[in-house]
């Protein structure tokens, strides 16, 4: 069957490919070996989030006199569940793929992987194969898989991953999780408040070690005073399960065994790339795929790789921006008009990859953070300044709940007098990131900023306290 189009994997990415090439009038085909929607819709971003959400309420509703003694029980863990299966429509994708049916591209469930220059070899449930050609593209868009450590016992003791750690239907007694990463704190967070009596190990110092140091030793804080046990410093050296069921033995470096119901791994992601005949157009199976701001794999005319694969970002919105591009890239090319590389509305450059990625740790308190931390801004040779403030100081954040404990930082660069990037912890900041990331994106002036007047009494209220703090 030949297609303008041919989109692998029908995650975010895959689908958001897909609707832009369908509205430049493209012939699409998207090919799908699991669920129409990815691993965002079954098993990451929505179900982690409806696990979390009354975790973060509850945690936010004790704080506040009045309210804080309507919430002392624990959380309804049946509700929570049944909640989070909604989220997921019950890890069924009827809704989905009848987007997919709208937007007028047509669905390959089965397994595809690439077989030569534009062509991509689909083998159904039933094992038939079926040969898509693409007139102008394939969008490799297979998404990320847990990398679960090789260490003895592993693979008996059936661990968790981030699938388990976002599906499971019961709540286990006690929960270790290896792994302070977003993935990490976030499960831990929701855990520990369904009910399990969470351990956390971590190889390194602290937690979210990507971010400010603040925002991971406030969530550390906060998990701890949840209850969970944090350990700095430590590495699992084997597992142990009896026949794969019934308590499982964690055995660190130097011997020490920590019993649990469950272990999660959260110890990072891989390419979905392996076996998708990448060998077949001279690349690596199992590799990242490199590429260029439009999303072309490097030294190709016709394969481009979207979202997590190409590890620019491993985030639903950026992969979903580089999508729009992507497709509106194979759109301009499949006409023969000239790409736009500039920073224009409808241009076919992912600048802001590069240096304005936004992303919220959804955990107790929220850490919001765009751009550049002190540490990659100093190393990326930029002269800079970080500005600290305490949110809990600010008008509506006291208004928020008792003992707001939270930080702001903005890191600016001083010889454009810009912001780099702003990193927010405390609970509520979730939704005041997109100020911070227009600030960073729109490389608005410091002189600017200072006329743009948060409201009273609200926590953006912040934003006056940091460019106060700048100037004096
Ligand atoms: C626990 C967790 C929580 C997260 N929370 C957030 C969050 O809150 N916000 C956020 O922005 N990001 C979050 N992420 C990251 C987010 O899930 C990913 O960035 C996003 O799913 C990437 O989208 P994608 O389309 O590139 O890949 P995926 O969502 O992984 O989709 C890839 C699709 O390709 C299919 N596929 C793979 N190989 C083949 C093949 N050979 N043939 C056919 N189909 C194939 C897969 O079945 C899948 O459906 C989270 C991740 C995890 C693990």
């Amino acid at each position: 069957m030949q297609y303008d189009v041919v989109v692998l994997g029908a995650g975010p990415v895959g689908e958001n490919v897909a609707d832009r090439a369908r509205a430049a009038g493209l012939r699409t085909a998207v090919v799908e070996s699991e669920l129409v929607g990815g691993e965002c819709s079954y098993w990451a971003c929505m179900p982690s989030k409806a696990l979390l959400r009354p975790a973060i309420a509850q945690a936010e509703a004790r704080k506040l006199p009045g309210l804080s003694e309507s919430v002392r029980g624990p959380l309804d863990a049946a509700a929570v569940l049944a909640r989070r299966d909604d989220f997921t429509s019950h890890w069924k994708d009827d809704g989905q793929v009848g987007w997919i049916d709208g937007i007028g591209a047509d669905i390959y469930r089965g397994h595809g992987r690439l077989d030569g220059s534009r062509r991509v070899v689909v083998k159904g449930p039933d094992g038939t194969e079926q040969v898509l050609t693409a007139r102008h593209a394939v969008a490799v868009c297979t998404g990320t898989r847990a990398v679960v450590p090789d260490l003895p016992g592993v693979a008996g003791a059936k661990p968790w991953t981030s699938r388990e750690a976002t599906s499971s239907q019961h709540v286990p007694g006690r929960l270790v999780v290896v792994g302070g990463g977003v993935v990490g704190v976030e499960m831990a967070t929701a855990w520990q408040a369904l009910g399990s009596q969470v351990t956390l190990l971590i190889r390194g110092g602290g937690l979210l070690p990507k971010m400010e140091p603040f925002a991971g030793e406030l969530v550390a804080g906060a998990l701890t005073e949840a209850g969970a046990t944090i350990r700095y410093g430590v590495s699992v050296a084997s597992v142990e399960r009896d026949g794969g069921t019934g308590p499982v033995t964690v055995v660190l470096d130097g011997g020490e065994r920590v019993e649990a119901d469950e272990i999660l791994f959260a110890t990072g992601r891989a390419p979905r790339s392996e076996d998708i005949g990448l060998e077949s157009v001279g690349l690596r199976p199992g590799s990242w795929l490199t590429v260029d701001d439009s999303c072309l794999v490097e030294g190709s005319d016709w394969l481009y790789a979207v979202g997590d694969v190409n590890h620019r970002a491993l985030l639903t919105h950026q992969g979903k921006y580089q999508a729009r591009i992507a497709g509106a890239a194979i759109a301009a090319r499949a006409a023969g008009v000239p790409l736009l590389e500039t920073d224009r509305w409808g241009a076919h450059a992912a600048t802001a990859d590069h240096a304005a990625v936004p992303q919220v740790v959804f955990t107790d308190p929220e850490v919001a953070s765009v751009g550049l931390t002190l540490a990659e801004a100093e190393a990326a040779g930029h002269r800079v300044r970080a500005v600290d403030y305490e949110i809990g100081s600010v008008a509506g954040a006291s208004l928020y709940g008792d003992d707001y404990t939270g930080r702001a930082r903005m890191i600016v660069d001083l010889d454009r007098e810009i912001l780099r990037g702003v990193t927010f912890a405390g609970p509520g900041v979730g939704e005041m990131l997109h100020s911070a990331t227009i600030a960073v994106v729109g490389e608005v002036p410091i002189d600017r900023l200072w006329h743009a007047v948060p409201a009273y009494p609200t926590i953006s209220e912040i934003w006056l306290r940091l460019l106060e703090t700048y100037r004096h």
